[in-house]
């Protein structure tokens, strides 16, 4: 479950061709910029020449006031180009260079002032997609967003839950940096579990976060075969994304097969995530009692005591929408 060569090197070639292209457009923006203000180009060309000249006049030791003089008109000339390019909706940031990522200046990875480096969010992302499968999700989250949310198709205490539900939800994305939450959504089918989730999901990855979202039946195929393969107690850091995701999302707990090994696994997921404080979403149609039941007391007690309970209810509104 970590990248192969072949991947890490597929990964890097799209960088490579993100930095060809934001470099063309770059150029292109910047010719365009020059030829419809060809005095900007010569005040710069004259700003060069005036820097050169007041570091020559420095070493020789020149008199300060026309060190001074030459400074002013360097000052003059940044004035001018500010006020040309306000009075046209502009800005010295249209002439920087664009980038998918500033953060990283599309290399994938954040060097800091001591030279280590770090991977950018954006690199994480990728890879996250690569070995989570996420793409379909991804695809999915272009489409369920907040904005689409309608409450018109439930009513009474059902509409009351939905509502009070949907604004947890929102409040946990704009609390997310500040606040340590986890969630828990419980109801059936169609009643907006997956649905809120895929817009806190597609929120955060907005906001660059971590995030990955699995039906719980994935999510256990991939503990189990980290478990279970030869090279398991040296993998731990292939599944380490699941640990330190900024946002895990299990989709439909409860529909894995039922065994010893998956209640320990959850419960060391969710453990563990818990003590990094890494937020959790889960969304199951299963109610307290027979979550306990299935995954142990000790799980349910971290559930009822660290995830803020969401109950849904009312028609299938997968159906209605259909
Ligand atoms: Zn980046």
């Amino acid at each position: 479950m970590s990248l192969t060569n072949e991947q890490y090197d597929s990964i890097m070639r799209e960088y490579d061709r993100i930095r060809n292209r934001n470099a063309r457009a770059t150029a292109e923006k910047q010719k365009m910029l020059y030829a419809k203000f060809p005095e900007i180009k010569a005040w710069e060309n004259r700003a060069v020449t005036l820097k050169v000249r007041e570091a020559r006049l420095k070493m020789e030791g020149a008199d300060e006031r026309q060190i001074e003089d030459v400074e002013n008109e360097v000052t003059e000339l940044l004035v001018n180009r500010m006020a040309l390019l306000e009075s046209n909706g502009l800005s010295n940031e249209d002439f920087e260079p664009i980038y998918d990522c500033k953060y990283c200046k599309d290399t994938g990875y954040v060097y800091e002032p001591d030279g280590t480096r770090y991977k950018c969010h954006c690199f994480k992302d990728r890879e996250i997609n690569i070995l989570y499968n996420q793409s379909g999700i991804r695809q999915l989250l272009k489409t369920e967003n907040f904005s689409k949310l309608s409450f018109s198709y439930q009513e009474g205490e059902d509409l009351e839950r939905l509502k009070m539900a949907a604004s947890v939800c929102k409040n946990f994305v704009e609390t997310f940096d500040t606040e340590y939450k986890n969630l828990l959504f419980n109801g059936t089918v169609g009643t907006g579990k997956s649905f809120l989730s895929c817009c806190i999901a597609s929120e955060l990855l907005e906001t660059y976060h971590s995030v990955i979202y699995l039906s719980s039946i994935s999510l256990f195929d991939i503990l189990a075969k980290k478990q279970f393969s030869k090279d398991g107690a040296d993998s731990a850091e292939e599944t380490g994304n699941l640990y330190d995701c900024d946002l895990l999302i299990i989709d439909d707990l409860g529909t894995e097969l039922s065994n010893s090994f998956v209640a320990s696994a959850l419960f060391g997921l969710i453990n563990e995530r818990n003590l990094k404080r890494k937020s959790t979403i889960i969304s199951t149609n299963l109610d307290l009692r027979e979550l306990g039941e299935r995954y142990s007391e000790r799980v349910l007690s971290r559930l009822t005591g660290n995830f803020i309970f969401l109950q849904l209810t009312g028609k299938d509104t997968r159906m209605l929408v259909k």
